[in-house]
């Protein structure tokens, strides 16, 4: 996308900021309602008010179900679009879960914007822009995304990709008050969606792949003053333990963690149980991923890859459960966590339900955190076995490549049986609906790079890992990237049905009181299946994949399903394989609301697939290998394995830019694009380097077009 286009998306948004603030509608009769009153009765009854989708689980359980029926297994094939709103223009993906409350939308999109729509018309209330600086979207991860706001007592809580709590006024759209949650020396960033809790604003961080300290914090929704903090593991002893949990947890490391961060980051997921006041929340890999580095001699690294309960009103400690010990496969803890009330051996239960990236469905007793079963909801290779009480792996020893220092293949591989992606638990099914996913990947330990400010710091070998170099791990990574929609029943733990796809990185689901599930896909589609059987009884083209989990609420009694779409994010590496087209064109980013008997209809497909045109491949093997090497560590992260996608859409093989080395090199090493992540590398990577680096895209490009005529012969 050239840069006119966006200055364009920004004279747009301006614009209509603009018009928002000269229009002045006329008087209403009544006094219109506040925006955004949201308190804790509202908040904890949430699971009875249909019409409103208050935070960004629903509920403070988190289950994503809505008791909402007008739309329902018999009448949804009558589902069309009822309006649509164009985000901003941008390759990037949406991840964000809109709130609604009395008929207004909140949505955030990339780069930590929040927009306020009318949620019955979509008419732009407000826009919000946080001016989070380019050159952070460096210390992403997976993308400049943002996967929601909280909204409390007239006010929207943002959390920024630089690690900043943004208080915004609800009818204004003005920011009340703004303060750092990180130190901003580290590469911490904020993507998750904040809870409120009792006039607390809870948030963490991500940062887990570039050496931080993970933590979550508690503040003052009035003021913004911090009032708490827990951090997941401990800091050198040295300096004294925040807590006795630290001190706990100091016991499971080893050498010197501290220095490299040790990880743990809260990312995503939460939860609240308002009678026993205990919010829970999950955490991420270790820093780095390469356990022999982070803590020579072993141990299981608490309170990494866990689930940790802690008083809301304190953040005191009460209990954890480690997921994945001595996590070292970037097996997060972060993902989506249910509360529900289960009979489990004919005794009501209060559990919590949550399926980590490492593949197994666990259900814990909420309260004491015990452990009741355990099950992979995928095939897996990296645990032969688990305890059948504790629920702690028996680990394959192949799959320590740390300590055995040879590849090993692991199933899932880091992008996790299943990811961020929100599920849903249907108290009338009695289903969790779980964006699964079956995708291997290996993992070599690194030696003797040095810390990079740029890129992820794991200890893991990008190179020698990489498609291209391994051709046995390139088929069994096709052979395996594939997801589905599981529906999977809790207390027997097994799937009831699935949906099966040809690729992963499937949207978030929504269930509803209608006996329907809605999903997006990343080739464009949303979809409806019945909850109960997995039927696929509706669906509509959206143009542009989406990732992003659905809602659904009601507005003057018509009830409405809304979801943001937008593709990328991590990962795209192998959908990018097979879903090539997805990859190769520009990406328009929108909201989409359905409602029975909608009428509105999507523009023309404005996207324009781009041409696979590179210049001749003339670079010496010697320079496109120096290419594949630089490229590896320090581009795959964002720009895709092997060159192919990544977090970004189109993939670099198709730009313009291969075909003049003066541009490649303005942009890598001058930093031409820094206002949209793209730093310059010039400290580390020389003018040859990077050169290199063109030459081996080209060289890829051109591999695709031999693999493309290969496949469609001519005639
Ligand atoms: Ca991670």
């Amino acid at each position: 996308m050239s840069s006119s286009r966006i200055l364009a998306g920004a004279v747009a948004l301006s614009l209509a900021l603009a018009l928002v603030g000269c229009q002045r509608s006329p008087e209403p009769a009544a006094a219109p309602k506040p925006a955004a009153q949201v308190d804790a009765a509202r908040l904890t009854n949430a699971a009875t008010d249909g019409a409103n989708w208050m935070s960004t689980g629903r509920t403070y359980d988190e289950q994503r179900h809505s008791p909402l029926t007008q739309v329902n297994d018999g009448n949804v094939a009558q589902l069309g679009l009822a309006w649509h709103h164009d985000l901003e223009a941008v390759n990037r993906g949406q991840a964000s879960t809109p709130i609604v409350v009395d008929g207004v939308m909140y949505v955030s999109t990339t780069w930590s914007k929040v927009f306020a729509l009318d949620a019955k018309t979509g008419k732009l209330l407000w826009g919000y822009d946080p001016q989070v600086p380019g050159e952070w979207g460096v210390n992403a991860c997976c993308d400049v995304v943002n996967r929601g706001v909280a909204v409390w007592n007239g006010k929207v809580y943002l959390g920024t990709l630089d690690g900043r709590l943004v208080a915004i006024d609800a009818a204004s759209g003005k920011p009340v008050w703004d303060v750092s949650t990180i130190d901003k020396a580290q590469r911490y960033a904020s993507t998750g969606a904040p809870r409120v809790i009792n006039g607390k604003v809870i948030i963490g961080n991500a940062g887990a792949e570039m050496g931080v300290r993970g933590y979550i914090g508690a503040y003052d929704a009035e003021t913004g003053e911090q009032l708490w903090r827990f951090y997941t593991v401990p800091g050198n002893p040295k300096d004294g333990f925040e807590n006795k949990a630290m001190e706990m947890a100091a016991k499971t490391w080893k050498g010197e963690w501290w220095k490299l961060g040790g990880g743990g980051t809260v990312w995503d997921a939460m939860a609240y149980d308002p009678e026993t006041d205990l919010l829970y929340f999950g955490t991420g890999n270790g820093t780095p991923w390469n356990r022999k580095l982070r803590s020579p001699g072993g141990g299981d690294n608490l309170f990494l890859s866990s689930v940790i309960a802690v008083k809301a009103a304190t953040g005191e400690y009460v209990w954890h459960y480690q997921h994945t010990p001595g996590d070292e496969w970037d097996y997060d803890s972060t993902n989506h966590i249910i509360l529900a009330n289960l009979a489990i051996n004919g005794t009501e239960r209060k559990v919590l339900l949550q399926a980590p990236k490492n593949g197994v469905f666990y259900v814990l007793d909420r309260v004491t955190g015990e452990h009741l079963s355990s099950k992979p909801f995928v095939d897996i290779n990296w645990a032969t076995g688990f305890d059948p009480k504790t629920g702690r792996p028996v680990e394959n020893p192949a799959a320590r490549y740390s300590q055995t220092g040879k590849l090993f293949m692991a199933s899932p591989g880091p992008a996790g049986g299943h990811a961020w992606h929100a599920m849903s638990f249907s108290p009338k099914t009695g289903l969790v609906y779980i964006p699964a996913q079956d995708l291997s990947q290996g993992y070599l330990a690194e030696e003797g790079r040095k810390v990079s400010k740029y890129t992820f710091n794991i200890g893991y070998d990008f190179q020698k890992g990489s498609l291209p170099q391994v051709t046995a791990i390139k088929d069994a990574v096709k052979k395996t990237f594939v997801g589905h929609l599981a529906a999977w029943d809790p207390v027997a733990q097994k799937e009831v049905w699935r949906v099966q796809f040809s690729g992963p990185w499937e949207g978030g689901v929504v269930s509803t009181g209608g006996n329907l599930v809605f999903q997006g896909t990343p080739l464009g589609e949303f979809v409806a299946y019945s909850a109960d059987k997995g039927q696929k009884l509706w669906s509509a083209q959206t143009q542009t994949g989406v990732m992003a989990a659905p809602i659904t609420y009601e507005v003057d009694g018509q009830q409405y399903v809304a979801v943001v779409t937008g593709y990328g994010g991590a990962l795209a590496i192998a959908a990018g394989e097979l879903a090539r087209d997805t990859h190769t064109r520009t990406n328009t980013p929108r909201v989409l609301v359905y409602a029975l008997g909608g009428k509105d209809t999507l523009p023309q497909d404005p996207y324009v697939a781009l041409p696979l045109n590179p210049p001749a491949d003339t670079a010496s093997a010697a320079v496109i290998d120096k290419g594949f090497k630089v490229f590896h560590p320090y581009c795959s992260n964002c720009h895709g394995d092997a060159a192919v996608s990544g977090s970004f859409i189109p993939d670099l093989q198709h730009s313009p830019t291969l075909l003049d080395a003066a541009a490649w090199e303005k942009i890598v090493l001058g930093g031409e694009r820094k206002a949209r992540g793209m730093v310059s590398f010039a400290e580390e990577l020389s003018k040859e380097d990077v050169e290199a680096t063109r030459a081996y895209v080209i060289h890829r490009a051109h591999q695709t077009l031999a693999e493309q005529k290969a496949a469609k012969p001519a005639g």
